[in-house]
């Protein structure tokens, strides 16, 4: 019996080349793949790299679904369901939109798969598949190690993942990650991590711990960095703000071989903060202090910054743009606040009628950068503002001056690496502005489960 995995990708225009920095291995295949019987032959394709083979010989297509990639996803289970396989998804937005994954599903994995997929796996051989499959909430980070040997041949960013924890206690309104997790944190044991680290070490140069906030459990992402130690390697992560306030977290991050951390600062102005529920952002630490501190553990700064929220004003975007310039932070990310269903944030804005679009993940019109809500200052003005402040942060002079940080560009090393990545993110400044969201060869309408048990879209 034959398995296939699939990676959609968010959108893609014929002819040009997909964007590279989209290009990291995709651990959710990775973690599928482990959770097919070993009976079962597994094929991967990832849609961002490869043409998907849809005449190929498969008994069933598993695909993970996000909230970017859920027109794609629905492209190709199109392609599948005219010959008449059985296609099944998961994933966050399969989770937070249910109803309309099933529309394209033969099955929906709800929440985490660890649990699910085995059950659904179990099912389909014995014929006696049911429409969703939810997780009990069991914990499946702690058995499951993903199944890297899916990636063989294929040509990733050379760059190890590794999530080490799940989830975050905190609620941030706009999180899609704490909707699906429902707030809850978990990690996996040590032994196995480390025992993951030690076999890709030879292979990586760096590792990114995907974990969207990796001190959410201070206690156990210090034991975590102490056994990392030994290990020699380099990585980098994300971070709340709250881990400036822990000298001895950033000690041992350091230490464990941390090169930069990513943290959501989201907005200078304490009124959005507020409004965001991400009041731990101003009522704990300074920012400009929280950067004193990281730079004095040479912790390199990913600060990400949102605009969109009722509170900014026009001057809001140079003002975000000099802090970041002026404290000479390793990268930045000025993005408008993208209202993810099953959110709090989307809830709001769709209660108070101010959505563009009834589904702008799926409607034709929408591209990727296009603020899809009404807000005080014009949706154009804020694409516009956001594109100009990344090209200004990336723009040499700017890059020039960020270089005179000691945690920038301590040596040769750091100084080349601080270059290339700048430039890097200075190509793709403009890059994905007016990305399509689905494949734009795509012809016809996508075909639902519906339309496959009427049998009239099954091609011979
Ligand atoms: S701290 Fe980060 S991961 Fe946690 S809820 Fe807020 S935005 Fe999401």
């Amino acid at each position: 019996m034959r398995v296939t995995i699939i990676y959609p990708c968010v959108g893609r225009i014929p002819g040009e080349e997909y964007i590279r920095s989209w290009q990291m291995e995709p651990l959710p295949s990775a973690y599928l793949s482990a959770l097919v019987p070993e009976d079962m032959d597994v094929r991967f394709y990832d849609d961002r790299m490869e043409s998907i083979p849809y005449n190929e010989q498969t008994d069933l297509v598993l695909i993970s679904v996000e909230t970017y990639t859920a027109k794609r996803a629905y492209q190709i289970a199109s392609e599948y369901h005219r010959r008449g396989v059985r296609v099944f998804m998961g994933g966050y937005h399969a989770t937070l939109l249910t109803d309309e994954v099933l529309q394209y599903a033969d099955a929906v994995v709800v929440g985490e798969g660890e649990e699910s997929v085995p059950v659904l796996m179990a099912d389909f051989k014995a014929n006696r598949l049911k429409r969703i499959y939810s997780s009990s909430g069991a914990n499946g980070l702690k058995t499951v190690s993903p199944d890297r040997r899916i990636f063989s041949g294929k040509r990733y960013l050379d760059i190890g993942l590794i999530e080490v924890t799940r989830g975050c206690r905190s609620h941030c309104e706009f999180c899609s990650i704490t909707a699906f997790h429902r707030g809850k944190h978990s990690h996996r044991r040590i032994e196995m991590l480390m025992k993951e680290i030690d076999t890709l070490k030879s292979s990586k140069k760096l590792f990114f711990f995907v974990d969207d906030n990796f001190t959410a459990d201070v206690t156990f992402a210090k034991e975590f960095c102490r056994a990392l130690i030994p290990l020699h390697i380099k990585w980098v992560g994300q971070a709340s703000i709250t881990l400036a306030l822990d000298g001895e977290m950033m000690s041992l991050m350091r230490a464990s071989g941390c090169q930069g951390v990513l943290i959501g600062f989201e907005s200078l102005n304490p009124q959005n903060l507020k409004a965001m529920n991400k009041r731990f952002n101003y009522t704990n630490i300074k920012y400009e202090e929280a950067i004193q501190r990281l730079n004095a553990y040479t912790l390199r700064l990913y600060a990400t910054f949102v605009f969109g929220y009722d509170y900014d004003v026009i001057d809001d975007f140079k003002r975000t743009l000099d802090f970041c310039v002026q404290h000479k932070i390793f990268m930045a990310a000025f993005n408008h606040l993208t209202p993810f269903p099953g959110t709090p944030v989307y809830e709001k804005l769709e209660k108070e009628g101010r959505l563009l679009y009834k589904k702008w993940w799926l409607d034709d019109r929408y591209r990727y950068g296009e603020v899809p809500f009404k807000t005080v200052i014009a949706p154009d003005v804020i694409k516009k503002e956001c594109v100009k402040a990344r090209k200004s942060f990336y723009g040499v002079p700017s890059i020039a001056k960020r270089m005179f940080n000691r945690s920038n560009c301590g040596n040769l090393l750091m100084f080349n690496a601080y270059w290339f990545i700048n430039f890097l993110l200075r190509k793709e400044a403009e890059q994905r502005i007016d990305y399509p969201l689905g494949d734009l060869s795509f012809k016809g309408d996508l075909i639902t489960v519906r339309d496959k048990e009427r049998e009239n879209v099954l091609v011979a």
